[in-house]
């Protein structure tokens, strides 16, 4: 992290609102999931966002947080948000934005009411991700695409609301490997085989008898959104605002592995130009971008971390690279059938989740894409939109 402000929170109402002026009042939906755990964690001394809401199913609705979940991360359950009710993932809600963690099958009709009813909705979800009009941000990679914002108010009806999603986890850190190499040489093909953690299955998750002593070479839907989500990302936003896929296909095979947090993929990849091995390294160490230059809280000062030993990355020892937002290639060796090949590391709910989630919601507020309506406000449309 590039700074690090420390503020006090206290738990009740009406102190959180009076310290939350001048900071965007942040809703959890999915609060007490793996994700949801994250962004409570990594908001616990955010400098520009403080949690007023937390919401979850109705196993946990009308608990305090601190009883209706089982902490999982390393570290305790941040004092501020244990005695905050777990609420409904319905709108209103007492916050500014919303950053969802839910289950893919109930985030589309939850987000999209959000947004109606005037919330800006930044997603871990997969069923907005391919939408037309609905940006799959990568702030290093892809900031311009935030233009389609326009397009996607004004014709679903969305008014101040609006959703903008993250890509998922797998695909986050190969991209982030594969950008600096598109934009410097262009690629013509990628060949991508992953090794996936069991946290970015949630909790439980895969049960332990079928991933101890194992590896499980399917993980559902995960082959087809590694291939199309990618092409999204980095191509561009072209005529009518709509989006162009970046003209390159994309072949992948997901792995379930025994490991806790952080996801590998082992990429190969064919580039339009005959470039040295130098200069695919000095493109990929060199990278940085708006995040970066924008000076944005999460931002890691390198995005891509190259590493010269010939037994990394690995999760255990390189997934916190970066406070978990840097991703690190290492293995990067000419390629006998396509051009160069490289295996880059991640941490999955970091910056394959809840910190790419929180710097999107950064990235918003810096294009001052956050000021929406007063809780007030979204009352009185949540309410119109009930009625309707
Ligand atoms: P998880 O650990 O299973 O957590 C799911 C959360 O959603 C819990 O807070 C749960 O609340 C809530 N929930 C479940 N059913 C609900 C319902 N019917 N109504 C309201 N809330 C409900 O899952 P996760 O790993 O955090 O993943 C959350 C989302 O992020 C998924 O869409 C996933 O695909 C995506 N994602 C995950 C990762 C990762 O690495 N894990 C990475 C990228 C994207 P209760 O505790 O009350 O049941």
């Amino acid at each position: 992290m590039r700074y690090s402000i420390h503020f006090m929170i206290p738990t009740g109402g009406a102190a959180l609102n009076k310290m939350s002026s001048g900071r965007v009042r942040v809703g959890i939906l999915g609060a007490t999931g793996m994700v949801g755990q994250r962004f409570v964690q990594l908001l616990a001394n955010h400098p520009g966002f403080v949690v007023t809401a937390l919401a979850a199913s109705d196993r946990s609705q009308g608990k305090p947080y601190g009883e209706a979940c089982t902490w999982r991360l390393v570290g305790d359950m941040p004092a501020f948000v244990k005695s905050m009710v777990v609420q409904s993932p319905q709108p209103p809600l007492d916050c500014d934005v919303v950053l969802s963690s839910l289950p893919s099958d109930i985030a589309r009709a939850a987000e999209e009411s959000f947004a109606r009813a005037g919330y800006p909705v930044i997603s871990n979800a997969s069923s907005f991700r391919m939408d037309a009009d609905v940006p799959l941000l990568i702030p290093e990679i892809n900031s311009d695409h935030l233009d389609v914002l326009a397009r996607q108010r004004k014709e679903r009806g969305f008014g101040d609301g609006y959703i903008v999603t993250n890509p998922n986890c797998s695909t986050i850190i190969m991209a982030l490997a594969l950008a600096p190499l598109h934009t410097r040489f262009g690629i013509e093909a990628v060949v991508a085989t992953t090794l996936q953690a069991v946290s970015g299955a949630g909790y439980p998750g895969v049960p332990s008898l079928d991933v101890v002593d194992n590896v499980l070479p399917f993980i559902d839907g995960e082959e087809p959104k590694m291939e199309s989500e990618t092409r999204k990302i980095l191509g561009r936003v072209g005529h009518n605002n709509g989006f162009e896929n970046a003209p390159f296909a994309v072949s992948a095979q997901c792995h379930r592995v025994n490991v806790a947090d952080g996801h590998m993929v082992a990429v190969r990849v064919k580039l339009a130009k005959r470039v040295s091995i130098e200069e695919v390294r000095e493109a990929l160490s060199a990278y940085q971008s708006v995040p970066q230059e924008l000076r944005l809280h999460s931002a890691p000062e390198h995005p891509v971390i190259v590493r010269a030993e010939k037994d990394r990355p690995q999760p255990r020892m390189d997934r916190d690279a970066g406070g978990g937002m840097s991703v690190t290639v290492g293995r990067l060796f000419p390629d006998n059938v396509l051009d160069y090949r490289f295996v880059v590391l991640g941490h999955n709910t970091i910056r394959g989740a809840a910190g790419a989630a929180i710097l999107n919601g950064e990235l918003l507020q810096a294009r001052g894409l956050l000021a929406g309506k007063t809780a007030q406000e979204k009352t009185a449309t949540s309410a119109e939109v009930r009625v309707r």
